[in-house]
């Protein structure tokens, strides 16, 4: 399925402000909203699409993974591929611009109970991970699967991650009784406050574990050595990243998982040097050759290839061997491997090409090409 243009969608500008974003998300999500259209696949379908074009733009480190990669820079962290189970979960997610509920409640007559339901959180949620592959030009060029290994915290086996000896019971917080909260009242002139915060004995969870798991002592993870498969995409540059959703450690007593960011490293090739997707090759050739023409060799970024140099080539002139360069990120295609001749001068002669040399450096056709005097200085091509 080919996914829409996020901007499109929206129907903003590319450069869009946040203001802009959310009036325009508000306004669809009005439009299409399922209050207004019962039963209307189509409409709920473009109600998730809106939702999603939002979550990637409203948020400044995918949108600029977006603008750079398009979708496959955000592939993994919209809700295309992690699902909001429900159109609930939009609501929730999205509760600050939905005001809680309050604006739909505005226009749609109260069903308050959307979004504005807490959910107690369970466990806490592990911290993303980030780690570095490096690639090679070769890789790079055509995109790869690579299978590696990495440490990180796992759901404990022992008790699935719940933390308790055997997989057992967890017992109400006695502190917060279960409810995950602590209500603290204050008094001062302006009058009486009361302060909600999460509780300290159980991070706020409402639970604690009866008796720890012996493998992870309670935290309901372990440290393990696990293998990831990373996908990397034809075209990337150095620096750039991915972030794969859910991948990274485990949260404590089945928290949500954080991500893992994989970002990209170029070895320098032997051979080319890269500029965006071409690929430059330095060919070096004798001057009898650049006079003469001749075949060679040039090295690719799948092996070789004959390459004819025409006869009079001059040196540092380019030569161009289409869709011989890296794969474009964006769309289809690719770059080019460019051949720049240069004329090879020997650092050593000996006597008998001294003396050949200093014979054809008189003749009428080289001396005249090959230097200038004042009143016939070299021009710039071109002009
Ligand atoms: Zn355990
Ligand atoms: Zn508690």
């Amino acid at each position: 399925m080919t996914k829409r243009d996020y901007y499109e969608i929206l129907g903003v500008n590319r450069d869009a402000s946040k203001e802009e974003l959310k009036k325009a998300y508000r306004k669809l999500a009005m439009q299409y909203h399922p209050d207004r259209n019962p039963d209307n696949k189509e409409a709920e379908e473009k109600f998730k699409e809106a939702a999603e074009a939002y979550e990637i733009l409203n948020d400044d480190d995918k949108r600029a993974r977006y603008d750079r990669f398009g979708h496959d820079g955000v592939r993994g962290s919209g809700f295309g591929s992690q699902g909001f189970s429900d159109i609930n979960d939009i609501f929730t997610h999205f509760s600050d611009i939905f005001g809680g509920g309050s604006i739909f409640d505005d226009f749609f007559g109260g069903s308050s109970q959307r979004g504005s339901a807490r959910k107690r959180r369970t466990g806490i949620p592990g911290s993303d991970l980030r780690i570095s592959i490096k690639l090679t030009l070769e890789e790079i060029a055509t995109g790869i699967s690579k299978k590696i290994k990495i440490k990180k915290h796992v759901k404990c086996d022992a008790c699935s991650g719940n933390g308790s000896e055997g997989g057992k019971s967890t017992k109400a917080c006695p502190v917060c009784k279960g409810t995950g909260e602590v209500k603290t009242v204050s008094r001062s002139v302006f009058g009486q406050f009361v302060n909600i915060t999460a509780c300290n004995n159980c991070d706020g969870e409402g639970v604690v574990v009866d008796s720890p798991c012996r493998k992870c002592s309670g935290e309901g993870r372990i440290v393990d050595e696990v293998t990831v498969k990373i996908d990397a995409p034809a075209g990337v540059s150095d620096g750039n990243y991915m972030t794969m959703r859910g991948e990274g450690n485990a949260g404590k007593r089945g928290g949500d998982p954080g991500d893992l960011i994989v970002v990209f490293q170029e070895i320098p090739h032997e051979y080319f040097v890269r500029e965006g997707d071409d690929i430059l090759y330095d060919l070096f050739i004798s001057y009898p050759d650049a006079v003469f023409g001749t075949e060679v060799d040039v090295p690719t970024l799948n092996g070789k290839a004959k390459l004819k140099i025409d006869g009079g080539t001059p040196s540092g002139k380019l030569l161009r061997m289409r869709d011989k360069g890296i794969k474009h990120l964006h769309h289809s295609g690719h770059g080019d491997q460019i051949v720049r001749v240069n004329i090879e001068i020997p650092k050593k002669v000996n006597s008998k090409e001294k003396e050949l040399l200093r014979e054809l450096a008189e003749q009428p056709n080289i001396k005249k090409s090959a230097y200038a005097d004042d009143k016939n200085f070299f021009k710039r091509p071109g002009l």
